[in-house]
């Protein structure tokens, strides 16, 4: 099912995103985490996809294929294009429609000195226009509440944006934040821009201090000052830490609910104890 049509018949849409592990055992260990994501019964599970080298899309659409048809959940895969052309972006599709997979989450990706970049595609929106006019798939897109670290203000991102909408993005899945006032004012930049679109905002639970310092440093989302207290008391003690970092995302979480968000997009860093425990703490809220 697309996921659009999920949003149109639930409110409080909830999905997790995982990656395609590195190494070939924990590869072959991902059935174990499928099934525990899978039993907390997610209305869809998005495979991230790194950027250049058709190695690294094969292993994200072998997981959708599994999420889809051996535990019966909605795959989206996501898709980067700054290092692909179009023909290459067709093949990928092909294989997403022999494979029944109706879902994408249609990305520029990260400049990566290391891969060198195509002319076809420059920006999300490029691929979101392309996919629509070439494709049936749904089509998500990445949003930013404390904005692109390369956006030169909130009015540009705003535009681009809008930009990506128009071009044929029917869902927006939100970079991890800590302070959902960002998000609310997010939101509501959205809606006076005259996007409609569901904004689902991403959460990531904390359990490792130097995991979250490099998230920080790498997307850009501020750390609020009652939270940095939290992980700076607790960064030495591992299970100290693991209960704030899962406390901290429940409470985010039932804020947002609260506020009634379109959804709630956790970032589960493939871990399903993380996952479990977080679906827990809000069984009888979402
Ligand atoms: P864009 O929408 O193209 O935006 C990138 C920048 O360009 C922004 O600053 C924007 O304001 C600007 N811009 C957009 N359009 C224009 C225009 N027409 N003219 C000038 N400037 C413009 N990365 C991966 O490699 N693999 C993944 O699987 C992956 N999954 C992600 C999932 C989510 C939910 C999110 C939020 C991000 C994910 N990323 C992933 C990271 C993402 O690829 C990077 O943040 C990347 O730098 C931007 O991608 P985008 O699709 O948002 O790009």
């Amino acid at each position: 099912m697309k996921i659009s049509e999920i949003h149109e018949k639930k409110k409080n849409v909830l999905s997790f995103e995982i990656f395609p592990p590195k190494k070939t055992e924990e590869l072959e260990n991902i059935d174990e985490t499928l099934a525990i994501l899978c039993e907390l019964d997610p209305d869809f599970i998005s495979v991230t996809f790194g950027a250049g080298g058709s190695a690294n899309h094969n292993k994200t659409i072998e997981i959708a294929r599994k999420i889809k048809y051996d535990y019966g959940v909605e795959p989206v895969v996501h898709l980067t294009c700054l290092s692909y052309d179009k023909s290459e972006i067709d093949s990928f599709v092909k294989t997403l429609n022999e494979e029944g997979i109706e879902n994408v989450l249609a990305l520029r990706g990260d400049r990566n000195p290391k891969v060198p970049e195509k002319d076809e595609f420059r920006h999300a929106s490029d691929l979101t226009a392309y996919l629509k006019e070439t494709t049936d798939l749904c089509i998500a897109g990445a949003c930013y509440p404390e904005c692109h670290p390369e956006s030169p203000d909130r009015v540009s991102e705003m535009r681009y944006l809008r930009k990506k909408v128009k071009a044929g993005a029917q869902v927006l899945l939100s970079q991890l934040f800590f302070d959902n006032d960002y998000f609310y004012r997010f939101v509501e930049d959205c809606r006076i821009a005259g996007i409609y679109v569901p904004v689902t905002p991403g959460i990531m639970p904390v359990i490792n201090a130097a995991q979250i310092k490099r998230m920080v440093t790498l997307c850009g989302a501020s750390l609020p000052e009652r939270f940095e207290k939290i992980i700076h008391k607790y960064e030495t003690r591992k299970e100290a830490l693991f209960d704030a970092g899962m406390s901290y995302a429940i409470s985010q979480i039932i804020d947002l609910l609260a506020n009634d968000v379109d959804g709630i997009h956790l970032y589960t860093m493939n871990n399903p104890v993380v996952a479990r425990k977080i679906c827990e703490g809000i069984r009888n809220i979402i």
